[in-house]
Order: C-alpha cells, then structure tokens, then sequence
C-alpha cells in the first residue's frame, strides 16, 4: 500500500513538473541550467545589471543567457565558443539549446 502511495505521488510531481516546463515553452527569458544532470529553468531578467549573466539557483553556476555556456568573463560569446571547441569541450557543429527542453 504504502509504495503504491509513493508511485502516485512521484508521478503527480512529474506531472506538475511536466506542467511547469510546457509552460515555460512560450518564455522568451527562460534558459536551461547547462549542467550535465541539473538542467533547471531559470527566467533572466533582461534589464537586471548582470545581465547576460546567470545563475542557477539550485547548483550555483553562473553561465551565459545568449549561448548557453558557462559564464566566461572578458569573452564574447563567439570567443569562448571557439575556446571550448579547441578544448574539445564542445564538437564545432554544436548548437547552443537555447530553449531545448529536457529529453526527458
Ligand atoms: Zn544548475
Ligand atoms: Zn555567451
């Protein structure tokens, strides 16, 4: 009885959170955690100081409202993406996500 409770309320938190990301669908400021296994939606507000830069509330990270990566200070968008190519972090035919829903 009791693990059959549990299921129901793990698949209603699902599903609120189902809710939750369909609703962010049409949000024009919402970006992706870019953390393997976090992925949270956070909302920029574009007029706020530190913008282009984001944080996620859940694990911290600062990364970049435009691409998606992580936040690279004194680099422009374009620069950093040809940093992470060199290191290989990224393959040059990477798009960013930029309101790529979770796969799951
Ligand atoms: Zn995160
Ligand atoms: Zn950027």
């Amino acid at each position: 009885m009791q693990i059959e409770q549990q299921v129901s309320e793990q698949q209603y938190d699902r599903f609120q959170q189902f809710r939750f990301i369909a609703s962010l669908r049409d949000e024009p400021n919402c970006r992706w955690c870019p953390r393997n296994g976090c992925e949270t939606p956070c909302i920029a507000d574009p007029t706020a100081p530190t913008h282009p830069e984001l944080q996620c509330p859940v694990c911290d990270l600062h990364f970049c409202f435009d691409c998606n990566q992580e936040w690279h200070p004194n680099m422009t968008c374009a620069e950093n993406r040809k940093f992470l190519v060199s290191i290989g972090k990224i393959s040059k035919e990477y798009v960013a996500p930029l309101q790529a829903i979770p796969s799951e």
